[in-house]
């Protein structure tokens, strides 16, 4: 069994990032500049742009967050994105999600103009990677195709079963891994809340990806022997064994699954850190004109 460590990958892609910021300073070219907007206090959203922009630092880039107080307006907020969209030092902008209840995310969302919507969450960069057109790819099934690419794992003509079907994981996720390029060219099958015989499914699956936002749900008999596990999955539990009291599980049962699996992510230390530098990724594309010239 093959660890797949996200976090030595992920740290070679930012000294990759970081060498072509040097590069970039040296031709005189501006530096990428990574925007986020932040509403509200809820702490486990502060934690992610907080780690967004340390990343940001590490490979060079500037990085700026936009604070708002957790009763702002709606017409508020689409006119800072209206500002930000317009701003040429900034190439890429998140919204972090989820908004407050008052606040329509879609709406926001699609204010964000395509070439600076380095999440990948908008419509049009949502159609693009669908129809297979350069596009921003959400950073979450981004990362998990550079992990998958870097780690060797043949995706050509295998079964591949995907448990979850979100819009900024599950969706994308099926349809890269079924396009017609490498990595992808597998056989994907989807399976949801609703889905029946879920484990049987798993359990024919040669690459299985697990994004459902259930502890621990994914158990040795669901799995095939060799087959590689991705865990999307991110939990925070009480431990007794911990410093500060808690520790991070992800969706499979990792201890059982991974006696099994040929290659595993480990939960921490697997996707989450490919996540945010697949960020970096689509923020030095969009500083580069890239996807939209
Ligand atoms: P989500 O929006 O809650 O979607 C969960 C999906 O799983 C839904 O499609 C749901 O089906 C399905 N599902 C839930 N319970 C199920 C069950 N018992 N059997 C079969 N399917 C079931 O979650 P998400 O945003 O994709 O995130 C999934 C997990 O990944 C979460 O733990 C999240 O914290 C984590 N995550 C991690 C990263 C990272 O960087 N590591 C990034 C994003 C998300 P329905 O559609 O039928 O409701």
């Amino acid at each position: 069994m093959k660890i797949i460590d996200g976090k030595q990958i992920a740290a070679k892609i930012k000294e990759e990032i970081a060498g072509e910021v040097k590069r970039m300073i040296d031709r005189g070219e501006k530096v990428p500049h990574l925007t986020a907007i932040l509403v509200g206090e809820d702490p486990a959203s502060e934690t992610y742009v907080n780690s967004k922009a340390r990343a940001c630092k590490q490979v060079g880039f500037d990085s700026s967050t936009y604070r708002f107080p957790a009763d702002v307006s709606e017409a508020e907020l689409l006119e800072a994105v209206t500002f930000i969209n317009k701003d040429p030092e900034i190439d890429g902008l998140i919204v972090q999600l989820p908004l407050p209840d008052h606040i329509d995310n879609q709406k926001v969302i699609q204010h964000i103009l395509p070439e600076k919507d380095v999440d990948g969450f908008h419509p049009v960069n949502v159609g693009r990677m669908t129809i297979g057109l350069p596009s921003y790819v959400s950073a979450t099934p981004h990362g998990i195709m550079e992990m998958i690419m870097r780690s060797g794992i043949e995706t050509r003509g295998k079964n591949c079963v995907i448990l979850g079907r979100s819009n900024i994981v599950g969706k994308p996720m099926s349809l890269l891994m079924a396009r017609n390029e490498e990595p992808g060219n597998a056989t994907v099958t989807v399976c949801h809340s609703k889905t029946q015989n879920l484990a049987e499914i798993s359990s024919r699956a040669d690459i299985l990806i697990v994004a459902i936002g259930r502890p621990e749900f994914v158990t040795a008999d669901m799995v095939k022997e060799g087959a590689v596990v991705i865990d999307v999955g991110i939990h925070r539990v009480p431990s007794a064994d911990t410093k500060s009291g808690f520790r991070l599980i992800g969706d499979v049962c990792f201890d059982e699954v991974s006696k099994k699996a040929s290659h595993i992510t480990p939960v921490p230390g697997g996707v989450g850190p490919m996540t945010i530098v697949s960020l970096l990724m689509n923020t030095l594309k969009a500083s580069k004109k890239e996807i939209y010239g």
